[in-house]
């Protein structure tokens, strides 16, 4: 991936993995490699391992392996060039600006950081209507009765659009022409008339910033009753609603320190959230999570509290959740907060009326998603035949996405036992669901263990490692095409391919060739214990190998001796065996 000579190559070549993983995962020396908990697999007992001299790095656990680049990109979620950047801006290398690849990229990329800039002017207008106009001082009175001090205010950049329709607009309009204004989303067009005009008006604004904490968007709630009483941006060039978590770009490192996340419905909600001092909070800012933000929560943790609304809205969006959480694998449970008074609690409303060591409390005591599907299903009525269907096909798709069997299997008594259901009518069930299921799911690679014998372990590590002799006994092994039909042989054939050009031998670039499990033997062969190869060893191996094959045309004439061919092929094949023989004797 990073060619010779590259920007990549460059900084691969600067770069420690040592001291990059470091950042990452605590790691400690063991001989000559590096040893930790693997960050990409729960275990107790570290098989992760980095090695300084080799620059790469393999999990024995997961059999997850490669070099710098792989350990970011699978560390980050991101692809090859944003993790030759993170790298580069680790190790303090400077970053060659990039070039455009065409005029309609550059003018793309211009219209998005001028819509970027609009975004950073309205939010200074915003702000400044909320501390120093009349207005505004009826939104601080708002806030203020809402809990929201001046420290809030202004840690999450709360402003105010005011009413007169055109305030934004007249900012903005001598230096941006109409369509840039309407592109922003900031400002609207009339339908009939084609007249300019601000589209939040007299409502409190919420900067909503991507994933490296650009204002890309704004939320806007109503003061008075005007509908609708919340507002957000519409889509435009530099803003996605599914792309974007609010309170991402603050939440990240907390995100990864605690390795849960949790996820609530809107950004009053995670300011809450945030200020009882609970930063890893995100919102979906929408009914219900969508794949891209799935995707970008991935990248920080696996692990989700879901804390929705408990209104009929806010629990269909946790369910709907819940079932895209659990396909992607996610670990989810689910807090469904207890009415404050007469009234059914968001997460603002109960950390405001309860305080925040009593939603602390709670989180920590989240049930697991099915404890909460099952709370669900018990509100049905179960006193019928009818009812206690429902209530099955209801629980059913969700049971079905466990991934492990023995669990499954315990949430089925549960779930039997508390609602009743005869329990092997419930496993029939569940066994057909997931029947039709088990073709989606692949299955995860079993530890490759010992399956090479040592001479092929030995003769592969030189090939990837002997400098002095690696082309040469590439030739030799080509020429004899002693690999062929080796369990090992698809390693042999890519360590070949690479030896004979000459060039240094990249392991992961072999290894990305390779299906799973032979990249994953090569990856522990490469990190055995071993001494310096020499020439001498690698005949030996070679002529190792050529016994073992004789050994095995031999059997293979022997079974067809045995089956009594004509005449004229028991001849041939007699002759074989004796040649074979001879060949077996002379190398002991
Ligand atoms: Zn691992």
């Amino acid at each position: 991936m990073a060619e010779a000579g590259s920007f990549a190559d460059k900084v691969k070549q600067q770069a420690d993995i040592v001291r990059v993983v470091g950042e990452y995962v605590r790691l400690k020396k063991t001989g000559k490699d590096f040893s930790g908990l693997c960050p990409f697999h729960q275990e107790k007992t570290p098989s992760f391992t980095v090695s300084p001299i080799k620059q790469i790095f393999y999990c024995f656990g997961c059999g997850k392996g490669g070099d710098v680049y792989n350990f970011v990109m699978d560390m980050e979620k991101c692809e090859f060039p944003e993790a030759v950047k993170v790298v580069a801006e680790k190790c303090g290398i400077a970053i060659p600006r990039q070039k455009e690849r065409s005029p309609e990229e550059r003018k793309e990329n211009q219209q998005r950081s001028v819509l970027v800039e609009m975004h950073r002017e309205a939010q200074t207008f915003f702000v400044k209507q909320l501390e120093g106009t009349l207005e505004g001082k009826a939104a601080r009175a708002y806030l203020e009765d809402r809990g929201l001090d001046k420290d809030a205010i202004s840690r999450f950049g709360i402003g105010y659009a005011p009413s007169g329709g055109d305030a934004l607009l007249s900012r903005l309009k001598p230096k941006y022409n109409d369509k840039l204004l309407v592109d922003s989303g900031l400002v609207s067009r009339d339908q009939s008339a084609g007249r300019l005009f601000d589209r939040f008006r007299r409502r409190i604004t919420f900067p909503i910033s991507n994933e490296s904490g650009k204002i890309v968007a704004f939320g806007a709630r109503a003061l008075g009753d005007d509908m609708p009483k919340y507002l957000n941006s519409p889509e435009t060039p530099i803003y996605s609603k599914s792309n974007v978590l609010y309170h991402m770009d603050r939440a990240k490192d907390a995100l990864r320190r605690q390795d849960f996340a949790i996820l609530v419905e809107g950004y009053m909600d995670a300011i809450a959230v945030a200020r009882a001092g609970i930063s890893n909070v995100v919102a979906s800012c929408g009914t219900s999570l969508a794949e891209p933000q799935i995707k970008l929560l991935g990248r920080f943790t696996r692990r989700v509290i879901v804390n929705y609304d408990p209104d009929t809205a806010g629990q269909a969006a946790t369910e709907r959740s819940l079932s895209l959480l659990l396909e992607r694998d996610f670990e989810v449970r689910v807090l469904a907060l207890p009415p404050v008074g007469d009234k059914k609690a968001d997460p603002d409303l109960f950390i405001r009326e309860r305080g925040k060591d009593e939603y602390l409390k709670l989180l920590k005591e989240a049930p697991p998603y099915v404890d909460y599907l099952i709370a669900r299903a018990r509100q049905m009525d179960l006193t019928t035949g009818e009812g206690k269907q429902r209530a099955l096909n209801f629980l059913l798709p969700y049971i079905q996405k466990i991934p492990n069997g023995i669990m499954r299997s315990e949430w089925a008594t549960r779930i039997a036992q508390q609602l009743r259901i005869d329990e092997p009518l419930l496993r029939s069930a569940l066994s057909k669901a997931a029947k039709e299921r088990r073709s989606e799911i692949t299955t995860r690679p079993e530890l490759v263990g010992r399956a090479a014998k040592p001479v092929e372990r030995r003769l592969i590590r030189m090939l990837a490692e002997a400098q002095g002799f690696r082309q040469e006994l590439a030739k030799h092994l080509q020429n004899s095409r002693l690999y062929h039909g080796l369990e090992t042989e698809k390693i042999f054939a890519a360590l070949v391919i690479a030896s004979l050009s000459g060039q240094p031998v990249q392991a992961t670039e072999v290894g990305a060739v390779l299906e799973e499990r032979d990249r994953r033997l090569l990856f522990e062969i490469l990190f055995e214990e071993a001494n310096e190869p020499t020439w001498e060893e690698a005949m030996s191996c070679i002529e190792a190998l050529q016994h073992r094959q004789a050994e095995q045309e031999l059997a293979d004439v022997q079974r067809s001796i045995e089956a009594n061919p004509s005449a004229p092929e028991m001849r041939g094949l007699l002759e074989k065996k004796q040649e074979l023989m001879r060949r077996l004797a002379a190398a002991r």
